[in-house]
């Protein structure tokens, strides 16, 4: 009945991990969420009085596919700001999250057999649309011992004639890695020296507010020569805490290019609802939202040192302090082979292995027995990545719950025989 092409579509396991939870729930045991990709705090109040307001207004109509004016402004004005640029809010493309602009730009650029360059762990999206659209994909492997950042010698060891979109994103989920502003300055003068005039770079930048240790965010958009072939995609889903809301946008190099993104909007979904877009204006504009950013990365800062102590303080657990966004990324290599899941893997048939890992396993296994969500190596852009052994765990809820889930941690990594029990009853698929 489906296309081929469903075969080269991934998928965010983050929505699917759904399910497993409830199963678990509904078993009578209680989950300790540590797998959530979404800020534990509302919108700030002052972004949803503008909603209900507009909507009192009547203003929930068609209108541009673009966006409205006004937003875009507003975004052109904070990344020009923040960036040190002088963009034309017509290069600006609204549209619901942050998501679409990934697909656009393998769409808009890439033909099939072009390659694609994405980090690995990365956002499983980028995968999966490299895929889905017939490209090469080339991932970038991240390394613990760099802090998870992306240096210019990975990128210049990839860059081939054939290279058509290089996708960057910092600060990185799910790692919390940055690419701090020398590296990106490297990175750019690979990019002169070795790419294609007409190779696009797509730099995801949607935790840009969400930085610690009073760093500021820098975009490769920024180094010269770049900005002429940069996409600056962000969005309000992490920096106001507004994920359901869906509002992302992406500035392109040049007019036309976003006259290109435009007409896709057209095709596939008319425009972003008004109403949404004129509280995101005000997320953007009024000076109360730097206090509610603040008051949200101060939590997240105070998390991250807890959390990492505390795993680092399991056997078989080390983790690398995030400088960005709201995850750590432990490897829990030791974990897997201390409890048996490094074999477990081997000893399981070919099929299941295509769909599984030994932190798969870990995984499932801090579900099931431990009541505890996390999320697999394998969920965060999965070819290559055999041989590596990491769980992401968000900081994005309270710290009485961090606390809760490490404990449960702690005792499922030490509990070796409830492992081999839990295999030989059937992880479930
Ligand atoms: N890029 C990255 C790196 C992300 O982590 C996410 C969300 N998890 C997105 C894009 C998409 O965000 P949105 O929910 O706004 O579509």
């Amino acid at each position: 009945m489906f296309a081929d092409r469903l075969q080269t579509l991934g998928t965010e396991n983050a929505f699917k991990l759904a399910d497993h939870i409830a199963r678990v729930v509904a078993s009578g045991q209680t989950v300790v969420k540590l797998n959530l990709g979404e800020p534990d705090f509302n919108a700030p109040d002052h972004v949803a009085a503008e909603a209900k307001a507009q909507i009192d207004a009547g203003n929930g109509h068609y209108c541009h596919p673009a966006g409205i004016e006004p937003l875009r402004k507003a975004i052109a004005r904070q990344v020009s700001e923040t960036r040190g640029l002088e963009v034309d809010f017509r290069r600006v493309v609204v549209h619901p999250g942050g998501k679409p602009s990934i697909a656009y730009t393998m769409l808009a650029y890439v033909n099939p057999g072009e390659e694609v360059i994405y980090p690995s762990p990365g956002f499983p999206v980028y995968e999966s649309w490299v895929t889905f659209s017939g490209a090469v994909p080339v991932p970038m492997r991240l390394r613990e011992s760099a802090g998870f950042a992306m240096t210019a010698d990975d990128l210049a060891a990839l860059i081939t004639d054939k290279t058509k979109v290089i996708i960057l994103n910092s600060p990185a989920n799910p790692t919390g890695g940055l690419i701090e502003a020398e590296a990106l300055a490297e990175m750019a003068q690979v990019i002169r020296d070795r790419a294609r005039p007409d190779v696009r770079v797509y730099s995801d930048e949607i935790y840009e507010n969400i930085i610690f240790d009073g760093k500021k965010h820098a975009s490769i958009a920024s180094e010269p020569g770049l900005e002429e072939r940069t996409l600056i995609a962000s969005g309000h889903s992490k920096s106001f805490a507004m994920t359901g809301w869906r509002l992302g946008y992406v500035v392109l190099p040049t007019v036309e290019e976003a006259e290109i993104f435009k007409n896709f909007n057209i095709n596939l979904i008319s425009c972003t609802p008004p109403f949404i877009q004129e509280a995101g204006r005000v997320a953007l504009e009024s000076p109360e939202s730097a206090a509610a950013i603040a008051r949200m990365v101060a939590a997240f800062d105070e998390r991250r040192h807890v959390v990492v102590e505390m795993l680092n303080a399991i056997d078989g657990i080390a983790c690398v302090m995030p400088k960005g966004a709201f995850y750590v990324f432990p490897n829990v290599a030791g974990a897997c082979e201390s409890l048996g899941a490094i074999e477990a893997f081997q000893q399981m048939p070919p099929e299941r292995q295509a769909r599984s890992s030994p932190s798969t396993l870990l995984q499932m296994f801090l579900l099931y027995r431990y009541g505890v969500a996390l999320m697999d190596r394998p969920s965060f852009c999965r070819i290559g990545s055999e041989g590596e052994h990491y769980l992401r765990l968000s900081t994005a809820t309270d710290m009485d719950n961090l606390k809760e889930g490490l404990r449960r941690i702690e005792a499922a990594v030490a509990d070796r025989a409830g492992f081999a029990d839990f295999v030989a009853q059937g992880v479930p698929a």
